[in-house]
C-alpha cells in the first residue's frame, strides 16, 4: 500500500513537470553517467601567436558524444552542469586530461582551460589546479585559466585573493569573452591579467565596421598600456587578420587557422606547416 502511494505520487511529480523541466532533468542524469561512462572528451583549437609566428598553445574545449544524442554542443550542456553542481566533477575532469595531454607537447606551447565561476569558487579549486599540474608533470606557466568576469559578481575580494594565490603558483589568467559583460573596466584594475580574450562578437565585424574596429583597437591598447597581451577569438577570414594584425592584437583563435581538433592531432599540427596565417 504504502509503495502505490509512493509510486502514485512520483507519477504525479512526473506529470507536473512541464516538458522543459523533464529534458533538463534527463540531461542532468545523462551527464552523471557521461562522466562515468567516459563520454567525454576534449578538443584542442590553436592559438596562433601574430608576434612570433607560430602556435602559442590551445584551448581545450570540452566535447560530448552521447550514445543516443550524438554530438551535444558545450551551449546546451555547461549551464546544465553549473546548476546542477556537475561542473565541478567535469571541470576536475577537465584540467587533468587538459594537463595530462599538454605534458606530450613541446615546452613553448601552452593550454588554456576554461574554468566555470561555480567551479572557481569551490574551496577545491587551488587543489585542483596543484593535483593536475603535479600528476602531469606539466610545468605551472604552461597552464593558463579562462574565466569571465561574472565569476567576480558576488565575492570580488575571495575572487582576487584566489587569482593571486594561482599566479603565486606560476599559472597564467586569461579574461574570456572580453567585452560582453557589464563592467569590463573595473576587474582590469582588480588584476593583472595575463591576456584578454576579445569576444567575437567584436572580431566578427571589425574588417567591416568602423565601430567594431574602433573597439577592438581600444581594447588592444588598453590592453597592451596594462601589459596584458591579446586574443582574438573567431577570426574567420582574411580581412579580419589583417585588421587585427594592423592593430597589434597579439594573437588570433579561429576557423580561419583551424577548427578545434583531436587532442592526437596536435603534435602534428604544431610540427607542420603555418600556410593559413602566412
Ligand atoms: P569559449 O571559451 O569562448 O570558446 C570559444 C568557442 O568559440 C568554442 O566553442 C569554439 O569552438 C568557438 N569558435 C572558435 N573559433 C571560431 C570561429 O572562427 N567561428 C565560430 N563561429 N566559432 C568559433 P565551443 O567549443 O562550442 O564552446 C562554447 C563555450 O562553452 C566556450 O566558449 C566555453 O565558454 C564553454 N566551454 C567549452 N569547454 C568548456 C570546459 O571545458 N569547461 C567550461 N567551464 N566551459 C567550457
Ligand atoms: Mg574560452
Ligand atoms: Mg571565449
Ligand atoms: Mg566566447
Amino acid at each position: 500500500r504504502a509503495k502505490q502511494d509512493s509510486r502514485g505520487v512520483f507519477r504525479f511529480f512526473e506529470r507536473s513537470l512541464d516538458a522543459a523541466a523533464r529534458k533538463r532533468r534527463q540531461l542532468e542524469l545523462d551527464l552523471r553517467e557521461a562522466l562515468q561512462g567516459g563520454q567525454f572528451r576534449l578538443n584542442f583549437q590553436p592559438i596562433f601567436d601574430l608576434k612570433k609566428d607560430r602556435i602559442g598553445g590551445f584551448e581545450a574545449l570540452l566535447r560530448w558524444e552521447h550514445p543516443t544524442r550524438g554530438n551535444v554542443p558545450p551551449v546546451e550542456f555547461i549551464s546544465v552542469a553549473e546548476n546542477t553542481g556537475l561542473i565541478i566533477a567535469i571541470g576536475d575532469w577537465v584540467m587533468q586530461e587538459a594537463c595530462r595531454h599538454a605534458i606530450a607537447w613541446p615546452d613553448d606551447v601552452r593550454v588554456a582551460v576554461n574554468v566555470s565561476p561555480l567551479q572557481f569558487r569551490n574551496s577545491g579549486f587551488a587543489n585542483v589546479i596543484f593535483q593536475a599540474l603535479s600528476r602531469s608533470g606539466l610545468a605551472a606557466n604552461r597552464l593558463e585559466i579562462e574565466i569571465t568576469e561574472s565569476v567576480f559578481l558576488d565575492g570580488e575580494t575571495m575572487v582576487v585573493n584566489l587569482l593571486h594565490q594561482l599566479r603565486a603558483m606560476g599559472v597564467r589568467v586569461a579574461l574570456d569573452d572580453f567585452g560582453t559583460g557589464y563592467s569590463s573596466l573595473s576587474y582590469l584594475r582588480s588584476f593583472p591579467f595575463d591576456k584578454i580574450k576579445i569576444d567575437k562578437s567584436f572580431i566578427n565585424a571589425v574588417a567591416e565596421d568602423p565601430s567594431a574596429a574602433a573597439i577592438v583597437r581600444a581594447i588592444v591598447d588598453l590592453a597592451t598600456a596594462l601589459d596584458m597581451e591579446t586574443t582574438a577569438e573567431g577570426v574567420e577570414d582574411r580581412e579580419q587578420l589583417a585588421e587585427l594584425r594592423g592593430q597589434g592584437c597579439s594573437s588570433i583563435q579561429g576557423y580561419l587557422f583551424s577548427r578545434p581538433i583531436e587532442g592526437g592531432a596536435v603534435v602534428a599540427m604544431i610540427a607542420g606547416p603555418m600556410s593559413a596565417v602566412a
